[in-house]
C-alpha cells in the first residue's frame, strides 16, 4: 500500500458524456413500468415537435414526426416530402423482469400482510430481497363513456421482501441461496392479517377513484433507489431497468434530435412490450404492431402493397438490447477471445444459431456508421458450453424478412433489480443509432 493515497481522477472527463448519461438516468427513474416509459418516450418526443397519432386513426401524410402507443408499446416515425427507399427500424424493448401484483393478492401469513406476486421474465430472485420497493403501473378503471386506463405509481417503499437470517439457513454456506419464487418472494407490507379488498382499496386511493370503478390492473414492484453514477472514477451507471430501457431512451433521444432530412430511409422507432416472457403478444416483437404501422405508412405514402415490399426490401433493423460486459470474477463464464468491456463501446452480438440477428450485411451496415462516427466497437460472441439468450431482433427479422443487426451497450448484472454499465456506453450507444439513421 502506498503511504498516502493516489489522488483522485476528475470526474468523468468528458461532461457530454455524463449529461447523456443523466439524461438516460432520469428517463430510467420516470419509468418503472413498460406504460411509464412509453409515456415518458412520448414526452420526449412530443417535445422534439412529433405529434401523437391515436393507434385506431388514419396516419397522417404531411412531412412530420408521429408516434403511436399500444399498451406498453410504442412506435414512432419520421416523414419527409422527399421520396424515400424503405425503412431504418431502430428496436428496444421496455419490459423488464420484476415481481407482479395478483388479481387476488390479499395475503395473510404469520400474523402479517403480503402481497400476492407473480414472477414476470427471468428475474434473478436474490437482487429483489432486502429492498426497499414501490409499485407502478396501469390501471382500467369504470368511465362514463367506457373503460378508461390511468397510470400509477406509488414511490413509498410499501413492499419488502426479507432475506431469512443466515441462522435459519444453516445450508446457504454449502449450497448457496435456494428460492422458490412461489414460496419465497412475498412482500410483506404490514403488521395484522389481510383484509380481502385491502391492495384494491390502496390501488383505487391511488387511482383517486373508488374501489368498484375498478376494472383491472397490471401492477409491479420496483425499487425505489434511485439511479446513481457510481465508481471511483464516477465512469458507471447503476438502476433498474438498464435491460432494456436504456437501449429505449437512448434510441428516442437519438431519434428526438435527429435531422429527418438527410434520411432517404424512413426512420422508424419500435418500442416493444413483453420481451422478456417470449415476445409472442399484441404489443411484443412477435405480434403485428409494426409490421402494420409499416404497411400503413407506406399506404399514407401513396405507395401501393407491392411498393410496400420492395420498400421493405430496402430495408434494415437495428435492435438494441443489452450486451454481456467480461465479469471480473466469472472470466471463466464468457468466449475468452471475445473480451467485452464496459466503456468499451457498441456491442454487436453475433450468433451462428440465430439466437442474435445479425449478418454478414447487417453487421457491415452499423460497422461503417460507427467508424464514421468515431464510435469504438466490440463483438460478443456466447460460449458454445452455454445456452445463448435471445432478443427482439431474431423475432424482427424472421418477421419483416429485413436485415437486422443485434447490437447494445455493454452491462453487468443483467436481470437483477439493479444492473451496471458505462456512462460513456450510453453515448456510444445513443450515437450509434443516430448514425443508423443518418446514414440510411
Ligand atoms: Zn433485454
Amino acid at each position: 500500500m502506498p503511504d498516502t493515497p493516489a489522488a483522485p481522477k476528475p470526474v468523468s472527463a468528458n461532461t457530454t458524456a455524463r449529461k447523456q448519461a443523466e439524461d438516460v438516468l432520469a428517463d430510467i427513474e420516470a419509468s418503472p413500468s413498460p406504460y411509464h416509459c412509453v409515456t415518458r418516450a412520448a414526452e420526449l418526443l412530443t417535445a422534439a415537435g412529433f405529434e401523437a397519432v391515436a393507434r385506431e386513426a388514419r396516419l397522417p401524410t404531411a412531412a412530420g414526426g408521429y408516434f403511436t402507443i399500444h399498451g406498453g408499446a410504442l412506435v414512432a416515425w419520421r416523414l419527409t416530402d422527399a421520396s424515400t427507399n424503405g425503412y431504418c427500424v431502430v428496436g428496444a424493448h421496455t419490459d423488464s423482469p420484476n415481481l407482479r401484483l395478483r388479481a387476488r393478492p390479499d395475503v395473510s401469513s404469520a400474523g402479517w400482510s403480503q402481497v400476492g406476486v407473480e414472477t414476470y421474465g427471468g428475474l434473478l430472485l436474490n437482487s429483489w430481497l432486502d429492498r426497499d420497493l414501490g409499485f407502478a403501473g396501469r390501471v382500467t378503471v369504470r368511465g362514463s363513456h367506457g373503460p378508461a386506463e390511468t397510470l400509477i405509481r406509488e414511490d413509498r417503499p410499501v413492499l419488502r421482501v426479507p432475506q431469512l437470517a443466515i441462522h435459519l439457513d444453516r445450508e446457504i454456506r454449502d449450497k448457496g441461496l435456494l428460492l422458490n419464487p412461489q414460496q419465497h418472494l412475498t412482500p410483506l407490507w404490514a403488521l395484522g392479517d389481510a383484509g380481502e379488498g385491502d391492495v384494491l382499496a390502496y390501488v383505487a386511493d391511488l387511482a383517486d377513484v373508488s374501489a368498484d370503478a375498478v376494472l383491472a390492473w397490471e401492477l409491479m414492484a420496483f425499487d425505489t433507489q434511485p439511479p446513481a453514477i457510481v465508481g471511483r472514477d464516477e465512469d458507471l451507471v447503476a438502476s433498474a431497468r438498464i435491460d432494456n430501457q436504456l437501449s429505449c431512451f437512448a434510441a428516442t433521444r437519438a431519434l428526438a434530435d435527429l435531422d429527418g432530412a438527410r434520411s432517404s430511409r424512413i426512420p422508424v422507432l419500435a418500442l416493444y412490450d413483453h420481451e422478456e416472457v417470449g415476445s409472442a403478444s399484441s404489443t411484443g416483437a412477435a405480434g403485428g404492431f409494426l409490421a402494420n404501422l409499416l404497411e400503413r405508412i407506406s399506404a399514407a405514402k401513396g405507395v401501393d402493397r407491392v411498393g410496400h415490399l420492395e420498400a421493405l426490401a430496402s430495408s434494415i433493423v437495428v435492435s438494441a438490447d443489452g450486451a454481456h460486459a467480461t465479469h471480473p470474477n466469472y472470466a471463466d463464464k464468457h468466449e475468452p477471445n471475445h473480451h467485452i468491456d464496459v466503456n468499451g463501446g457498441v456491442v454487436i452480438k453475433r450468433n451462428a444459431n440465430q439466437r442474435y440477428a445479425t449478418d454478414a450485411e447487417s453487421e457491415g451496415f452499423m460497422r461503417q456508421v460507427c467508424a464514421d462516427a468515431d464510435i469504438p466497437v466490440q463483438t460478443y460472441i456466447h460460449r458454445n458450453d452455454l445456452p445463448c439468450g435471445s432478443t427482439i431482433g431474431p423475432i424482427t427479422a424472421a418477421e419483416l424478412a429485413v436485415p437486422t443487426v443485434d447490437l447494445g451497450a455493454p452491462q453487468l448484472a443483467m436481470h437483477s433489480v439493479r444492473e451496471m454499465a458505462g456512462v460513456a456506453d450510453i453515448g456510444f450507444l445513443t450515437g450509434a443509432l443516430a448514425g443508423a439513421w443518418a446514414a440510411s
